[in-house]
């Protein structure tokens, strides 16, 4: 968050299922990030991609009797395809299976080498193939079963390359002690401390059993660890995103990765220590988010309680998802999806109170004032420092990376415009003539509320906030945040009444 550029990333997604719900989930919350900090005047880099190679994708290819490129080919597309669906302002889309990508991986990893903190040892561990990950005898739940599946760990031994990642102890903990939290939520900060405090081993970073990866430079026999592949993604792509532009040098390092919680280690504590080794820098912040719940447990293939989120946008439209994701799950911590309060949203905020609002007021100024937004602001003060109020809490939630607490901060102000309709009774001002004056300004005070609702919702809901400032008059509106604020916008527009922004949705039964 400095000098005017930002740079975020999602996790790439990895391609041996299909996506879900909770692939959605940080993609959104990364989109809404990166249209904010666009809103704010930041120039924004947003990295999201697939993470392609292992033997989890071998296998799963094997399994649906394809190629392993063959289906990285089609399970990624699925992923390009969520994001548009989910109208993710990507600038790009990284594949590791990208030339480009492997090419600047073998030349990482070989500055990796050089640094002397890589040797070839043997390795035994209990194995999980879809982590893709090592653990700890003691790490394990009972029989043996890897903590996030809960499926069976396999004995693996080999001969590997290993990253001394023991070494560089200290210099994870002065990371984690910088004044800026390298870490976000705290909690996440102080379970990566532990981690690190607790002891930490060598990380074996090839593989010898298989082909389906980038070889190791300096012993082809061998193929890079699929995390450490995938965590420089991040870097590689600013090498080829936007070919004859030196992204690297404007946009590293990231100023923000977004990840759930369970790849916390991977990222706090074996991408800094890689990119240390590697004399690179690491990126100033990563925030943490928690599992969308169905039940009370993480959706994963393996539990079978996966939600499908191309159900609801194909029936409600993308903007109520992204809205009642970041309403719903408190970003940072756990949350639960139901289709029961997604339609209580959707009814209760959506259609009633933001929808009926717009329309209320739009066919108002519409029956009073001949279309016309009043010119003369009035003297509506409280309102007016309210928004202020409004428009600059929004704001420093968002720079917290607080966003569900900035999404209430704008429906306090939504639930106060309602009132305010009720307050003023529009409908008995029209009746005397006398009250004109006080007719236009609650008229425009209305317009002019609902104007910086929509500017600060653009992010959460890009789609529906420019129908909503269309239909207050402002065709192709700024939605910069300087220009939220009271006093910038409906003076004299022309309003233009619109359908329902949220239209009841008949069940279909
Ligand atoms: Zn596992």
């Amino acid at each position: 968050m400095s000098d005017g550029r930002f740079y975020l990333t999602t996790p790439i997604y990895y391609v041996n299922a299909d996506p879900h719900i909770g692939h959605a989930y940080t993609t959104i919350m990364s989109d809404v990030i990166a249209r904010h900090r666009r809103q704010r005047g930041d120039d924004v880099f947003f990295l999201t991609g697939t993470d392609e190679h292992g033997s989890k994708v071998a296998e799963s290819a094997a399994a649906a009797g394809r190629s392993p490129r063959e289906h990285a080919d089609l399970l990624s597309e699925r992923f390009r395809a969520l994001g548009t669906e989910l109208e993710a302002s990507n600038d790009f889309f990284i594949r590791t299976s990208d030339a480009e990508h492997e090419q600047v991986v073998a030349q990482v990893l070989s500055r990796l080498h050089e640094s002397g903190d890589v040797y070839k040892g043997s390795y035994g561990g209990w194995y999980c193939t879809a982590c893709e990950a090592f653990y700890r005898e003691e790490e394990l739940l009972e029989g043996r079963m890897c903590p996030i599946h809960r499926t069976p760990v396999e004995w693996l031994e080999e001969e590997n390359w290993f990253f001394r990642l023991s070494a560089y102890r200290d210099r994870l903990l002065a990371l984690y002690a910088s004044e800026a939290p390298f870490v976000l939520p705290e909690t996440r900060l102080n379970e990566a401390r532990r981690m690190v405090e607790e002891g930490l081993e060598d990380l074996s970073i090839s593989r010898a059993q298989i082909d389906w990866g980038v070889p190791v430079p300096w012993d082809p026999d061998q193929v890079v660890y699929v995390w450490v592949d995938a965590l420089f993604n991040y870097y590689t792509a600013l090498t080829y995103a936007r070919p004859g532009e030196d992204l690297v040098e404007r946009f590293w390092p990231a100023d923000l990765h977004v990840m759930a919680k369970d790849i916390l280690k991977f990222h706090a504590v074996i991408w800094p220590a890689l990119l240390m080794a590697a004399g690179m820098a690491v990126p100033r912040q990563l925030f943490v988010h928690g599992y969308v719940l169905k039940g009370g447990e993480k959706m994963s293939k393996t539990a079978g309680n996966v939600i499908d989120p191309f159900p609801f946008i194909e029936r409600y439209g993308i903007d109520p998802l992204r809205y009642y994701l970041m309403r719903e799950v408190s970003f940072g911590e756990d949350g639960v999806f139901s289709a029961e309060g997604f339609e209580a949203r959707y009814t209760g905020e959506l259609a009633n109170e933001l929808g009926n609002l717009l329309n209320r007021t739009v066919s108002m100024i519409g029956r009073y004032r001949d279309g016309r937004v009043p010119s003369d602001p009035g003297d509506d003060d409280e309102l007016a420092s309210e928004v202020a109020t409004a428009v600059s809490a929004f704001c420093r939630e968002m720079d917290q990376l607080a966003l569900t607490r900035a999404a209430d901060v704008v429906w306090g102000l939504v639930r106060r415009l309602n009132r305010l309709v009720e307050e003023r009774a529009p409908w008995t001002l029209a009746k005397d003539p006398d009250r004109a004056r006080e007719l236009d300004q609650a008229l425009y005070s209305l317009a002019e509320g609902l104007r910086a609702v929509a500017v600060m919702l653009s992010s959460i809901m890009p789609g529906s906030m420019a129908r909503a400032l269309e239909a207050l008059g402002q065709p192709g509106g700024a939605i910069e945040m300087d220009v939220a604020g009271w006093g910038n916008g409906v003076a004299d527009a022309v309003v233009a009444p619109t359908g329902p922004l949220f239209p009841r949705i008949e069940d279909e039964e």
